[in-house]
């Protein structure tokens, strides 16, 4: 067979559904409470917060969901993605193991948000609604929310983290490009932010902050609704279009993968890519390693608690049943900001516990070195975040190298670091360390549990 590189699939064999994964597994993941009443959250609890459409794929018992025309549409301007073999890395590292990766940043922001935002927002504006508002932290998921209500003639606002609405100029101009409004968070525009801002005027905010005030919005406006880019299994079941796209380029490539890796800060890339082939490897088909990576700085899934918690920092959110670092924790300000949430999805934390997925923590100067070896070979710069990933890679890799086994590697490249170079400026210069997560301030962080 010829050398190839790059696997393609048509535009006609884009996927017409999203797997749902909860029917295959053991047993279903634990349901969200309610945070007064410790019972199971119904549908009535969640419509003033998502319209019915996503609340009833949050909690669907079916295998498959049709992918709306509308969104397969939005979809075609840039899926499906390609499927690259990294030959070059390859050589460069002297492995005998293929190692292959699923590229998203050739979507309309750079990332794999969209694949989520697009079907968040024809929901939403199917069911009438005609605002949407939102936090952002490293600015990815509002660029693509941003990108999506534009197509859908829904107006957007963004609660971009302090730290990155200062130091990432712009991701606020492409999310304000799109036609979206942002405010850095904490703001005194919302009852959270100002209890935040009173107690710490300098405060630079987290994700679980940004989500108080976007979801506090939201619920005081009847004609809008909160949409969010990670953690819920609405988002993963959208994410799984990466997978299903994989399994079929896997195809042409007459090729198995052996070892999957990704990188997990709500964790929906990760499952997005995995879950497809999670399903097969339940069914007997094939028996890759599945391996989630987190940043040593936010390690939730190795060190975090499985236990209740809220998804926001003031407690607005059902209570979720995930690895958490604990709802207060505000991690050290790593470049990899869409790794810095302090919970996991409750769907990938569940499938941690029965043991189907593998999880490692990896400090941030490895990745990056990492980053800049796949750049320079491959010639895609890659966001922080998949960094990771990556970084676990290549520790494969060279595992493979010393045993001379041919493992096939895949990884999931879940967007390119265009706006993120100043941390690649940072690692060139020297300047970056790694901060692992004293056992004190996790122990601290995990008191308040509810
Ligand atoms: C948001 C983001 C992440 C983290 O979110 P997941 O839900 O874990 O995928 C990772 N990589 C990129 C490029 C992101 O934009």
């Amino acid at each position: 067979m010829a050398e190839r590189t790059k696997y393609i699939l048509d535009e006609a064999d884009l996927p017409a559904q999203w797997y749902n994964v909860v029917p295959d597994l053991p047993e279903p993941p634990p349901p969200p409470l309610h945070p007064g009443t410790r019972e199971p959250v119904g549908p009535a609890d969640l419509a003033p917060l998502f319209p019915q459409a996503l609340i009833e794929q949050e909690v669907t018992a079916e295998r498959y969901i049709d992918i709306p025309e509308e969104v397969r549409d939005v979809y075609r301007l840039w899926r499906p993605s390609p499927l690259y073999r990294a030959r070059r890395l390859e050589k460069a590292l002297g492995t005998p193991a293929r190692i292959y990766y699923k590229y998203e940043g050739v979507s309309p922001v750079g990332s794999h948000k969209p694949n989520t935002a697009v079907p968040q927002a024809f929901y939403n504006a199917a069911e009438g609604v005609t605002r949407l508002t939102t936090e952002t932290g490293a600015g990815q998921w509002g660029s693509a929310l941003a990108f999506a209500c534009a197509t859908f003639g829904l107006s957007c606002e963004v609660w971009q983290v302090r730290a990155s609405y200062d130091q990432k100029p712009y991701r606020k101009l492409m999310m304000e490009t799109f036609g979206a409004q942002v405010y850095p968070s904490p703001s005194d525009r919302t009852a959270a932010g100002r209890a935040i801002l009173a107690e710490n005027p300098q405060s630079t905010g987290s994700l679980g902050i940004a989500i108080s005030e976007a979801v506090e919005q939201a619920a005081a406006d009847p004609g809008a609704r909160y949409a969010l880019g990670s953690v819920l299994n609405h988002v993963l079941l959208h994410q799984t279009v990466i997978g299903e796209e994989a399994l079929r380029q896997f195809e042409l490539a007459g090729d198995t993968p052996d070892v999957l890796v990704g990188c997990t800060g709500g964790g929906s890339n990760f499952g997005g890519l995995a879950f497809p082939f999670l399903r097969e490897k339940l069914a007997g088909r094939m028996n890759p390693v599945i391996r989630a990576v987190e940043p040593a700085a936010c390690p939730t899934l190795t060190r975090g608690r499985y236990a209740y918690d809220f998804g926001d920092t003031a407690g607005l959110t059902p209570l979720l049943k995930m690895h958490t670092l604990g709802h207060g924790f505000i991690p050290d300000p790593i470049h990899a900001g869409g790794l810095r949430y302090h919970g996991m999805s409750p769907l990938i934390s569940h499938i941690y516990e029965l043991g189907l997925i593998e999880a490692l923590a990896i400090g941030q100067q490895e990745c990056f070195a990492a980053g800049v070896q796949f750049a320079r070979t491959e010639g895609i710069i890659p966001a922080p975040e998949p960094t990771h990933a990556l970084a676990a890679c290549l520790r494969e890799a060279l595992r493979c190298k010393e045993t001379g086994e041919e493992k096939v590697i895949l990884t999931a490249l879940c967007g390119h670091a265009h706006l993120d170079l100043p941390a690649y400026g940072a690692y060139l210069a020297g300047d970056m360390v790694d901060n692992e997560l004293p056992d004190t301030a996790l122990e601290e962080s995990l008191a308040a549990l509810p």
